[in-house]
């Protein structure tokens, strides 16, 4: 599995990530926050039910902004956005998937 290795930010639009393979990405924050994994962004399953985030996606200013970042153990980091959201908890593994997909539109 990769790692990052460095993670900055070369504009306040954009998060850059360099791999322990030595390849960097650059996603939007849009597409970062866009794909927040936390349960109310997401919804969650429990015991095999599915129920759909409590809220609809609306914008909210600040929400594509970054406050902090802040590493969760050794395997993934908790980004604070502007708009005081910061339930999201985005793994290595997430983050690479995020990076090697398509763009968005
Ligand atoms: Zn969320």
């Amino acid at each position: 599995m990769f790692v990052p290795t460095a993670i900055q930010q070369p504009t306040p639009q954009e998060l850059q990530l360099t791999w322990s393979d030595d390849q960097t990405f650059t996603l939007t924050l849009q597409q970062l926050r866009d794909a927040c994994p936390c349960a109310n962004c997401k919804g969650e399953t429990i015991l095999g039910v599915y129920y759909p985030p409590v809220k609809l996606p609306m914008f909210t200013p600040g929400m594509y902004e970054i406050e902090a970042i802040e590493p969760v153990g050794n395997y993934a980091i908790q980004v604070r956005w502007r708009d005081g959201h910061h339930t999201g908890i985005y793994s290595w593994e997430q983050l690479r998937g995020l990076c090697e997909a398509p763009e968005a539109e």
